[in-house]
């Protein structure tokens, strides 16, 4: 009788002394760049989803000491694993007032007036209207009165962003927005959390490597494209929650 090889789970990746230092020139420029953008715009924030990649930033606007807000959505949805993590990063950089955009009441009454939250999973627009009211509505009041905002985004992320540029204008929200880690890649992330010894999200050991909603989010194998735990039950082209359609 023929046994099932136990499922090998995404593990985070280790990184060597030789690769932390090879990421210093990236990280030079990413100091360059945050610089020039808190000197370029009065009004500027960062979006922070409680990944690593928007902890590198995170920590590096803390570290350079920078007059850029960063602002979490809580979309009433999160892991409480993550929910406790924003507890601790709020401690470890006392310096940086992270601001929590939660959904209006309004939003979610109409969302339940219309759907079941478990028609997420039969219907791409039931999930969209979730998203709407969960992350984009809140997205749009984080947003106002800024002039610029920064994300965690990367190329090799997904199949919607291998253009990403690291300077664009944000047509949806009117704003400049910055993506200044858009080239970096897995290993480069992980070398900086390592160099630095952040502490990093709970999930990512549960062998979950992309921050999510807890009801469309779950782990994944290690042979599996980085975004495959993220509504997981939809085609790859759509998988998106429109906080960064243009
Ligand atoms: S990710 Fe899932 S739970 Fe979160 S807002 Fe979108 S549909 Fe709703």
């Amino acid at each position: 009788m023929s046994t099932l090889a136990p499922i090998q789970l995404w593990q985070i990746p280790t990184s060597s002394a030789a690769e932390q230092a090879q990421i210093q020139p990236l990280i030079q420029a990413l100091h360059e760049d945050l610089r020039a953008w808190a000197n370029d715009f009065e009004r500027i924030t960062q979006a922070n989803s409680l990944a690593v990649e928007d902890m590198v930033i995170t920590d590096a606007i803390a570290r350079l000491g920078l007059n850029i807000d960063v602002f979490v959505l809580d979309t009433g949805k999160l892991h409480s694993e993550t929910l406790a993590y924003l507890d601790t990063i709020s401690q470890r950089y006392p310096n940086v007032a992270i601001r929590r955009f939660y959904p209006q009441d309004s939003s979610l009454a109409h969302f339940a007036a219309q759907h079941d939250f478990s028609d997420i999973y039969q219907s791409l627009e039931a999930r969209k209207a979730c998203c709407y009211a969960r992350k984009i509505e809140p997205l749009q009041r984080a947003l106002a009165h800024y002039e610029a905002w920064i994300t965690g985004q990367r190329r090799e992320q997904a199949a919607t962003r291998t253009q990403l540029a690291v300077e664009e204008f944000d047509e949806a929200h009117q704003l400049h927005k910055f993506n200044p880690l858009a080239a970096w890649t897995q290993q480069q992330i992980w070398a900086y959390i390592q160099h630095y010894d952040l502490p990093i999200n709970p999930l990512y050991q549960q062998g979950i490597p992309s921050i999510g909603c807890d009801p469309c989010t779950k782990a994944i194998r290690r042979d599996e494209d980085l975004r495959a735990g993220r509504w997981w039950w939809e085609n790859q082209d759509s998988k998106e929650c429109g906080l960064h359609a243009n």
